[in-house]
């Protein structure tokens, strides 16, 4: 099974799908040892490689649901994840993530985002609406190569770069929130539930 991950996380690197970090699951992973997930809501399948890797952590019967809008990629998850045998585990949801998120209510233990990073703003309140009490929500990509803590505003990236700085803003002035912001690969905000 071991091997089958990696060809999974080889594949997507020679595709130049930006799959999860080594430095930033081993992050993530640390935390869900200690307190392991019922269930956990992922934002941005790709190829499945971050679902897989969490499902390792998941309590007895846990469950993750991961949404995905890119076709191709989906193919490509469920055929990962059936070779996985975690098709009863690992639940791809659909289409747009932004239409999605409003129609679900469910609560989750962790929930990780992982998509546009336009829309991160949006994707943390739909979150924290969908947030167990005592949750988790990881966000990757935070730091954003360095653009974020930069003063450099002129890239064409500017729209994420600003809503990732909101993002910022809204976990770190959240009274309900205790959030760390790590440079570990291309940075992780990490919000408890207080
Ligand atoms: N979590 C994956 C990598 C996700 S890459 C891993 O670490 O293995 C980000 C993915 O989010 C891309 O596949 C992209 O198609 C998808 N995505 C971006 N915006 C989205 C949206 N609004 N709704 C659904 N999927 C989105
Ligand atoms: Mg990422």
């Amino acid at each position: 099974m071991e091997d089958r991950i990696d060809f999974i996380k080889q594949k997507a690197i020679e595709e130049h799908i930006p799959i999860i970090m080594d430095d930033t699951l081993e992050v993530i992973s640390q935390i869900l040892q200690k307190n392991p997930p019922k269930n956990i809501l992922e934002i941005g399948t790709a190829t499945g490689y971050s679902a897989i890797c969490f499902s390792k952590f998941l309590q007895a019967g846990g469950k993750i649901d991961t949404i995905e809008r890119d076709k191709e990629r989906i193919e490509t998850a469920k055929i990962n994840i059936k070779e996985m045998g975690l098709e009863n585990t690992i639940n791809i949801v659909e289409g747009d993530a932004v239409e999605i998120l409003p129609n679900i209510n469910k609560q989750y233990d962790m929930i990780f985002i992982d998509a546009a990073k336009g829309k991160y703003p949006f994707f943390l309140k739909e979150a924290l609406r969908l947030l167990n009490t005592n949750g988790i929500i990881f966000a990757d990509n935070i730091l954003y190569k360095g653009y974020v803590m930069s003063d450099y505003n002129k890239h064409k990236q500017r729209t994420a770069v600003r809503n990732l700085r909101e993002y910022i803003k809204q976990v770190t002035e959240n009274p309900n929130l205790k959030t760390e912001i790590l440079e570990v690969g291309d940075g992780l905000a990490i919000s408890k539930f207080n």
